[in-house]
């Protein structure tokens, strides 16, 4: 589905370049604002939208791969509840 940087802005997620040179490892987390001040709120965010503008600022190579997060299941990533506390009190003799 096509997304554009302002959508992806919208919704809140990010995305992290990493480097597919195995003697560099570069990662970073991308600023859409700034990509959106350079490419346009309308350019598309999806990975063959984004690979071919960027470059590795480290190495300088073009083998960038894309990884997106959403915030919304960061947010669920919180402790469970322990629900053996109450189990293990009624097994008391
Ligand atoms: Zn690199």
């Amino acid at each position: 589905m096509h997304q554009t940087i302002q959508q992806f802005i919208n919704s809140g997620d990010t995305v992290t370049a990493y480097c597919q040179n195995p003697a560099c490892g570069h990662r970073q987390v991308l600023d859409m604002l700034k990509l959106r001040d350079k490419l346009g709120p309308d350019h598309g965010s999806l990975h063959d939208d984004l690979v071919p503008k960027m470059r590795c600022s480290k190495c300088g190579g073009k083998d960038i791969g894309l990884i997106r997060s959403s915030n919304k299941t960061a947010s669920y990533t919180g402790p469970k509840p322990n629900q053996n506390m109450y189990a293990k009190l009624s097994g008391r003799s």
